[in-house]
C-alpha cells in the first residue's frame, strides 16, 4: 500500500530549541520520522545554524536509515546576512565536508516582512532587502560561495521583485541549486521565477490554524503570517508545475500538529486537491533529494 511518509523528506521543521514552545524536539521528531520510514528531515531555526545538531545526531546514532541535515538562515540571533557567518557555517560539523546544506536569507528581519508586520522604522531600516540596483558587495560575496561550495540557496521571505533580483544574480554568479519559499506569490511572481530553474516550497504552516493566531517568531511581538486557502494553492502548484515543487511542513510550533502528522495532513490535502500520485513523489520525495544531494 502506498504510504505518504516512507521515503519522503521533510526539509522544514522547527524542533530546535527556541524562544516560544515546541510540540516536539529534535529527538523526537528523529524517533517519529524513523519509524514511518522517512528518507531525511531537514532542521530550520531562525536562531542558529542546524548543521551542528544534525551532526550531533550522526555522531550518536550511527545506524538511523534516516538522513538529517541543516542549515543556516541568516537572521540577527543567528549572526545576520554576512559572508564570514555563511562560510562558518559550512564547515560546522563532528565531520569534514558536513556543514550547511542550505544558505537561507532573512526570514523575518526582512524589509519587506518588517514592513508589512508594522515595525518601527528604525527596526525596518537595520532589516535585509535587496536594492533594485542587485544585491550588495556582502551579498553578493555570499551568492559567490554558495556557488563555490554547491549548497542550496533558500531566497528567504523577500518580495517578488527583490525574490527576481537575488535569483538573477544568483544565476549570473553560478549559483545552481535555488528555493523559493513562495506561499505568499501569486501566479504571475511564480512564472517569472520558473524560467530561471528555482524549486518552490509550499508549506502546511501557510493552510494550518497557525495563520489565524498571533505568534511570535524571532522576540517578543506577535504576528500573524499571511495564509493561503487551498484553491490558491492548488493554482500556484499548477503554475510552478510539480516537478519543480517541493511540499514542507515548517512545523515545530506548539499550536500544530507534530511535524510528521502536519507534513503527513498536508500531503493527503494536496493530494485530495487532484494531484497525483506520481506529482506528490516529485513534490516530497524526487525533489528534495536532487536538491539537497543527501
Ligand atoms: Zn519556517
Amino acid at each position: 500500500m502506498y504510504s505518504f511518509l516512507e521515503n519522503s523528506t521533510d526539509i522544514h521543521i522547527h524542533c530546535c530549541p527556541h524562544i516560544n514552545k515546541r510540540s516536539t524536539d529534535i529527538f523526537e521528531v528523529i524517533k517519529f520520522a524513523e519509524k514511518n520510514k522517512m528518507y531525511a528531515i531537514g532542521l530550520m531555526d531562525n536562531f542558529s545554524n542546524t548543521s551542528g545538531y544534525a551532526s550531533l545526531v550522526k555522531k550518536n546514532f550511527p545506524n538511523l536509515n534516516l538522513k538529517i541535515f541543516g542549515g543556516l538562515i541568516m537572521e540577527p540571533p543567528a549572526g545576520g546576512v554576512s559572508y564570514e557567518n555563511a562560510k562558518i557555517s559550512l564547515e560546522y560539523s563532528y565531520f569534514e565536508n558536513d556543514g550547511a546544506k542550505f544558505i537561507s536569507f532573512p526570514t523575518h528581519h526582512t524589509r519587506y516582512i518588517a514592513i508589512q508586520e508594522k515595525r518601527k522604522l528604525d527596526y525596518i531600516q537595520a532589516c535585509f532587502y535587496v536594492p533594485d540596483s542587485g544585491p550588495t558587495n556582502e551579498t553578493t560575496k555570499i551568492l559567490e560561495l554558495i556557488a563555490n561550495k554547491n549548497v542550496v540557496l533558500n531566497t528567504g521571505h523577500l518580495s517578488p521583485k527583490e525574490t527576481l533580483t537575488l535569483v538573477k544574480a544568483a544565476k549570473s554568479l553560478g549559483v545552481k541549486k535555488i528555493l523559493v519559499p513562495s506561499n505568499n506569490f501569486n501566479k504571475t511572481t511564480i512564472e517569472k521565477l520558473k524560467i530561471h530553474n528555482v524549486y518552490f516550497e509550499f508549506s502546511y504552516f501557510f493552510v494550518s490554524k497557525a495563520t489565524e493566531v498571533p505568534l511570535t517568531h524571532i522576540d517578543d511581538e506577535s504576528h500573524k503570517i499571511k495564509g493561503l486557502t487551498l484553491k490558491t494553492l492548488k493554482d500556484l502548484i499548477e503554475a510552478a508545475d510539480p516537478k519543480n515543487v517541493i511540499l514542507s511542513s515548517d512545523c515545530g510550533v506548539s499550536i500544530l500538529p507534530k511535524p510528521h502528522l502536519g507534513f503527513y495532513q498536508f500531503i493527503k490535502q494536496v493530494h485530495e486537491l487532484g494531484f497525483t500520485i506520481e506529482e506528490i513523489d516529485y513534490m516530497i520525495k524526487t525533489n528534495s533529494k536532487r536538491l539537497f544531494r543527501i
